[in-house]
């Protein structure tokens, strides 16, 4: 049985050092914070292996997955120019390339926007999909603060609707007032609201929340062509959606039809390497298993029963097969 995973990161020593040339233009940390943000690195930042093309092959073998989407891990950030951040994503992107013509079987890839000129974004995406053959893109948290709901992103979900490519929501960091407010806390240590702020869930739940402001800010309606992807079981979305079907209904919300029947039509979910049964169970049943797919969020996560949690699940065959590769194959026109 085939298998295509889509969260898979990779990073180029090129693209570290033109963003470390914007490291000054981040806003001052305290002490307290760089010594948080220095622990988060170090437990969760993979370092080499983002590098190393042979150790991701040989990962992909033993665990039998055939293609990987390649996504760059944070290509720019907030405190890249808007021309440079155009600049960057287009050095980024050109390196995927050279990966997937590498290995045209094994890697497909998800292009980097410059998210700070969104008419650049859109340009970009065009290039990346119809020049370069990419399969869609991934954007990380918000940008300066903005989620991509407000209209100045339109040009970007509208290009990706036109072209028929999925747009991947993925997160990152959140905006420090909300770690404040809502994650940090006299009663435990800062590295321990870092954690909750971040990976822990804050940084989950925001993109839970974006999606839905996508939703309520009628995207669908007006972009019945646009899908979206969403990782780690859905960001906490699919187990809220009966009770905002019950209070955001169709008579304050005026749109034409009910958040789940959004959600259910033009989301589709995959475990970011979160490898749960119950889980698995519960989105399959939520949201079909045509609404599925896979991912293992390498080189963060390693799992080493990628083909087992599928094989040995208490899923059909078809099931199983559809989220392994085919629903891939559909959405992103393999
Ligand atoms: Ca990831």
């Amino acid at each position: 049985m085939k298998i295509i995973t889509l969260e898979e990161h990779y990073s180029d020593q090129r693209i570290m050092d033109a963003n470390r040339a914007f490291q000054g233009e981040r806003p001052k940390m305290t002490p307290e914070q760089e010594e948080a943000m220095k622990f988060l690195m170090s437990r969760a930042f993979p370092g080499p292996e983002l590098l190393d093309f042979d150790a991701r092959l040989q990962y992909m073998d033993e665990n039998r997955i055939d293609m990987q989407v390649l996504s760059f891990t944070t290509p720019v950030t907030d405190a890249v120019p808007a021309q440079d951040a155009v600049r960057i994503c287009r050095q980024a992107n050109d390196i995927t390339k050279q990966h997937m013509e590498e290995h045209p079987d094994r890697f497909a890839g998800f292009a980097s926007l410059p998210m700070a000129d969104p008419k650049a974004a859109a340009e970009e995406l065009e290039r990346c999909v119809k020049d370069l053959g990419f399969v869609g893109t991934m954007l990380a948290g918000r940008q300066k603060g903005r989620f991509f709901n407000e209209a100045e992103f339109l040009p970007v979900f509208e290009k990706a609707a036109g072209l028929h490519v999925p747009v991947y929501f993925h997160p990152a960091l959140i905006p420090m007032d909300v770690q404040q407010s809502n994650y940090m806390s006299d009663a435990y240590s800062y590295i321990v609201g870092s954690e909750f702020a971040s990976a822990g869930y804050g940084w989950h739940s925001e993109v839970g929340i974006q999606i839905v402001r996508m939703i309520l800010s009628g995207i669908f309606d007006r972009l019945p062509e646009l899908n979206f992807i969403c990782g780690h079981w859905g960001e906490t979305i699919p187990c809220f959606l009966d009770r905002m079907d019950a209070i955001l209904d169709q008579s304050i919300t005026g749109l034409q039809k009910t958040i789940s029947e959004y959600y259910r039509e033009h989301v589709y979910i995959t475990p970011s390497g979160i490898l749960s049964t119950d889980q698995l169970e519960y989105i399959v049943k939520r949201m079909g298993a045509d609404h599925v797919l896979y991912a293992v969020d390498y080189p963060y996560l390693k799992p080493d029963n990628v083909y087992e949690f599928l094989t040995e699940s208490s899923l059909t065959q078809e099931e199983i097969e559809l989220i392994a590769h085919k629903n891939a194959e559909r959405l992103l026109n393999l």
